[in-house]
């Protein structure tokens, strides 16, 4: 883990940086774009948006003012509960690359389980066989879930994007991720700004002379989780990938790992409404 552009390996050999942008509530609006422009410029490359967002032609607008090649910048994007279903979910990726003003993906994800995930996920399989996206995955899935792809699937999915933070640090789920080669990634890493409410993080925080969200971010690099903090202010966004000058140690990690109550600050993926 050496710096902003270190990678994860994929399952199938892709490579995807272990810190992305987070872009939830980033819209379309005129200074939307600067933002992702902003971490661009400072170094990130590697973006997480979702149809849902209604982001993704700003997305596609700030990576093409960058003037950053295609190649050099891993895009996620995800399909949405109501486009479920083999042929649904094939129009709504092309829908998502024709806002994003692209022509292939690096991740495609299962924005949330729903009844269709089967039907769903041979869309997304042929999707990857026609080379139209390099990895997919799903998100929010726990561990039945994905039990329920495995059985039958042609291809594994090659990430799993779920809540994760000190709070709540999915110890079942990560296993089962991991012996089935899934990597996890984090959403919600600052718990939405929770975090900062923790009384060992401002601890650590002061001890490793970084700031909260450093410390937090840090924790899930070295938990071996892929992480896309959010955030629209210019100093916070080059703080969030400011990371690679310290190495949270082994007993602090221990103590970071007891603040885990299983406590979620999203929705529970069996229970949704939407
Ligand atoms: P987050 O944990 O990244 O928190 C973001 C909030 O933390 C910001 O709005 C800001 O107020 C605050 N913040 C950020 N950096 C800070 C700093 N250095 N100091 C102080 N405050 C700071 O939450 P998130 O945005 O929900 O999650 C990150 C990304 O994950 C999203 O933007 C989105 O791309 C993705 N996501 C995915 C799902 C999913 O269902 N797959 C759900 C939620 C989010």
């Amino acid at each position: 883990m050496l710096d902003i552009n270190s990678c994860a390996i994929l399952n199938n050999g892709v490579k995807m940086p272990w810190l992305g942008f987070g872009t939830y509530k980033i819209e379309y609006e005129n200074a939307s774009v600067d933002y992702i422009r902003k971490a661009l410029e400072v170094g990130y490359r590697h973006i997480d948006t979702a149809s849902v967002y209604g982001n993704e032609p700003i997305v596609g607008q700030a990576l093409k003012e960058s003037g950053i090649k295609r190649n050099e910048i891993f895009v996620t994007s995800k399909v949405w509960n109501n486009k479920h279903g083999y042929d649904k979910t094939l129009k709504a990726f092309e829908d998502t690359l024709e806002r994003l003003n692209m022509d292939y993906l690096d991740l495609y994800l299962i924005h949330w389980p729903k009844k269709l995930n089967k039907e769903t996920w041979k869309a997304l399989e042929r999707l990857y066989k026609d080379k139209r996206v390099r990895a997919i995955g799903v998100s929010n899935f726990k561990v039945h879930h994905l039990k329920e792809i495995l059985e039958d699937c042609e291809i594994a999915p090659m990430v799993n994007q779920v809540e994760y933070h000190p709070q709540f640090q999915q110890t079942e789920l990560k296993e089962f991720c991991t012996k089935n080669k899934i990597q996890l990634e984090a959403w919600g890493p600052l718990m939405q700004g929770k975090i900062f409410d923790m009384p060992l993080m401002h601890e650590l925080a002061t001890k490793y002379n970084k700031t909260i969200a450093q410390v937090a971010l840090r924790w899930d690099l070295q938990t071996g989780v892929v992480t896309i903090p959010k955030s629209i202010n210019e100093n916070r966004i080059k703080e969030n990938c400011d990371l690679y000058d310290f190495e949270i140690s082994k007993e602090d990690m221990e103590k970071i790992k007891n603040l885990n109550t299983d406590i979620r600050i999203g929705h529970d993926p069996d229970t949704i409404t939407f």
